[in-house]
């Protein structure tokens, strides 16, 4: 008897998966699987959008995406500037295990990135992006159908693609750069000195790669006094350049928004999967850094993480665990069911979260810094040019390799990462610092090597410079 109901199970169950196959249906995948947008707004801190708390925002079009989506309040950039992140969100590896971490390297042929792994279950694909860093400089152009470079994205040009890709569903990235410096948004010139500004930034960048632009090792001309005095003024001007940050907040808010306007207007919006992330944050002196790239602190690693379902499913939530853009490729994996999407990815899927479950608690490695660029002697004492942080509830461990010492904050009780409690609580400290640095093999403090590329500051870059007293 037994029997006979397994054949008749068995028998049924071909006859509905028949019909399924027929109808274009299959394991629950709707006949023309939903399409993929991968919105990327370099430089994007978190806490600069009124959809997480900013009260001067300028992102009304972030604001409401994040109404209708799954809204991640602690998502992590795995490093802390655009290369080794960008690497690491389109291939779900640390940037120890990718190796993506000097300008130049391209990722290994035998890792997958997103676009390839799409391209082969049948996508279109194609790719917008301003930032180098995510184009064929660093191979990340491979599996793309279509694949431009471009000063920014708007909906005309995603637009135009989508006019001329065919009927299949389309897996789409786009990576805009505002309100990375410079800061080129804004129009009340009299009031906000942006070209001021601008020089300044532009000053202190080319001073903390005064070595590795003229391909020497890190430190060997230490021009930390001169960082010092620029150090003070990019102090004053604080405020004002928060201000233009903000204003180009607003040029990456309208664009992101005209290409949610280009899908809706196609009737493509209600089918389509869309995330909107950054890279890495930026800092405005809270560790005593501006930019980028120096440090492991949530100005510059958490990030925003909207994940947008078709028909809004699951949409104006707020989930409070720690994640990765990591796990951004399981996810889709996972949204989309065909799990050999996200095969060898380091990161977890997110949807058993954005169905109501809580958040794995276990510690986790969440930022990687391998510093192969910048000099700034205070900086290289106290740090190092190797970090990993690891993140375990409320708590977040910093382990600097070289001078071998662990930071500890509280982050529910100190959100900005200021008091120190490794010396308090010097057993968690341990227990987390084993941790980080176990995440951190692969990667050595290389920061006294030579780079490989030869490639000297420019002249422009000189002669602002010069300009401001500044270059030999
Ligand atoms: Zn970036």
């Amino acid at each position: 008897m037994d029997l006979f109901f397994f054949v008749l199970r068995q028998g049924v169950g071909a006859a509905l998966l028949t019909v399924l196959l027929a109808a274009g249906v299959s394991c629950g995948r709707a006949a023309t699987p939903p399409n993929v947008v991968l919105f990327v707004i370099d430089t994007m801190r978190a806490d600069r959008l009124g959809a997480y708390g900013y009260e001067d925002a300028s992102s009304p079009a972030i604001d409401a995406l994040a109404l209708e989506s799954a809204l991640f309040e602690h998502a992590y950039a795995p490093a802390p500037w655009t290369l080794p992140s960008t690497v690491s969100l389109l291939t779900s590896t640390h940037p120890c295990d990718h190796g993506v971490l000097l300008d130049g390297q391209k990722i290994d042929s035998a890792l997958v990135p997103m676009a390839e792994r799409f391209k082969a279950a049948g996508y279109a694909t194609a790719s917008f992006f301003a930032n180098p860093y995510a184009g064929p400089m660093s191979g990340l152009d491979r599996g793309y159908d279509h694949s431009e470079g471009r000063r920014f994205t708007n909906g005309d040009a995603v637009g135009a693609w989508l006019d001329g890709k065919g009927d299949r569903s389309f897996f789409l990235y786009v990576h805009n750069v505002e309100p990375h410096h410079p800061y080129r948004g804004v129009r009340d010139r009299a009031r906000l000195p942006h070209k001021h500004v601008n020089q300044v930034l532009d000053s202190y960048r080319a001073l903390t790669r005064a070595d590795w632009s003229a391909g020497l090792p890190l430190g060997t001309k230490d021009n930390t006094q001169i960082q010092q005095e620029v150090l003070a003024r990019l102090e004053e001007l604080g405020p004002v350049m928060s201000e233009l940050y903000d204003v180009d907040v607003g040029v990456a808010d309208r664009r992101m928004g005209s290409v949610i306007e280009a899908l809706k207007s196609r009737g493509l919006w209600d089918d389509t999967v869309f995330v909107l992330v950054s890279d890495h944050g930026e800092e405005f002196g809270e560790h005593g850094g501006w930019q980028h790239d120096q440090s492991l602190y949530n100005e510059l690693l958490r990030v925003p993480l909207l994940i947008h379902l078709p028909r809004g499913e699951h949409g104006g939530r707020r989930l409070e665990g720690a994640v990765s853009l990591l796990d951004v490729l399981p996810t889709l994996a996972d949204i989309l069911d065909r799990p050999e999407l996200a095969r060898g990815a380091s990161g977890a899927s997110l949807l058993p979260m954005l169905e109501g479950e809580s958040a794995a608690s276990e510690a986790r490695v969440i930022g990687i810094r391998a510093n192969r660029k910048k000099f700034y002697r205070p900086w290289k004492l106290l740090r190092g040019d190797l970090n990993v942080a690891v993140l375990s509830g409320p708590w977040k461990a910093i382990w600097n390799a070289e001078p071998d010492t662990i930071e500890l904050y509280d982050l529910a009780s100190d959100a900005e990462e200021q008091v120190n409690l490794a010396a308090a609580e010097p057993e968690r400290a341990e227990a987390l610092g084993r941790i980080a640095r176990d995440g951190g093999r692969g990667c050595t403090p290389a920061g006294g090597e030579a780079r490989e590329r030869e490639t000297e500051i420019d002249e422009a870059t000189l002669e602002r410079l010069r300009s401001l007293g500044y270059a030999d």
